[in-house]
């Protein structure tokens, strides 16, 4: 923590050679915690986790696979890093939720009907409604692969949002909407957009957060 600040470093979707490097460290010598929106090869986030040693939580994008073979074994997730799908985390008194996948439109692991994805997000309602008790908020930062219906998705059948996102932006208000999920051929394009109370931002292929 810098200052109390906590730096992010948000991955999606993309592999960035440069950061698939020894340089790793000294671009990013000051990262507090990696996040990974998903649809990333899992000896990648191992190798960043690795060489930044710092915690990194993640969530499985829709072309992550269910075994990922290589030179080094087989997984089913990146080793050491923690999954946030439909789990509450406390870090270091930042508030965590996340859902994996996308929107189904193929028969592939890490996809759910827009029905799915509204039992996910209301089986969160108690666990949401005790931090607003204990904490005084729902949480502070929303972690999804897919972004929310209408804010930061596209058009076409495989990159529609979810609606229970966005109807979870609207009731809990987090301040933070990390997806990923939607390529930009233009890192340069991409702004964060503001949804009601929260600060919606596509990872894809990165990008650094400071939380205060
Ligand atoms: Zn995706």
């Amino acid at each position: 923590m810098n200052n109390g600040k906590t730096r992010i470093l948000l991955l999606s979707d993309q592999v960035v050679d440069r950061f698939y490097n020894e340089q790793v460290r000294s671009i990013f010598p000051d990262v507090d915690m990696v996040i990974s929106c998903g649809d990333l090869p899992y000896y990648y986030l191992e190798f960043i986790l690795d060489r930044l040693n710092v915690p990194l939580y993640y969530v499985h994008g829709n072309h992550d696979p269910e075994v990922e073979f290589a030179t080094h074994g087989e997984r089913k997730h990146p080793w050491g890093a923690a999954s946030l799908h439909r789990k509450i985390v406390n870090h270091q008194g930042i508030i965590l939720v996340g859902f994996e996948g996308s929107v189904r439109y193929s028969k592939a692991k890490y996809q759910f009907s827009q029905w799915e994805a509204w039992l996910q997000v209301v089986q969160k309602f108690p666990a949401l409604l005790w931090n607003r008790i204990r904490y005084g908020r729902y949480l502070d930062i929303l972690v999804t692969h897919s972004p929310a219906y209408q804010v930061g998705d596209a058009e076409d059948r495989a990159h529609t949002g979810f609606k229970a996102y966005r109807w979870f932006l609207t009731v809990f208000r987090p301040k933070y909407h990390f997806h990923g999920h939607i390529h930009h051929y233009d890192h340069r394009e991409l702004k964060p957009q503001t949804f009601e109370q929260t600060i919606v931002i596509n990872a894809c292929p990165y990008q650094v957060v400071e939380f205060e």
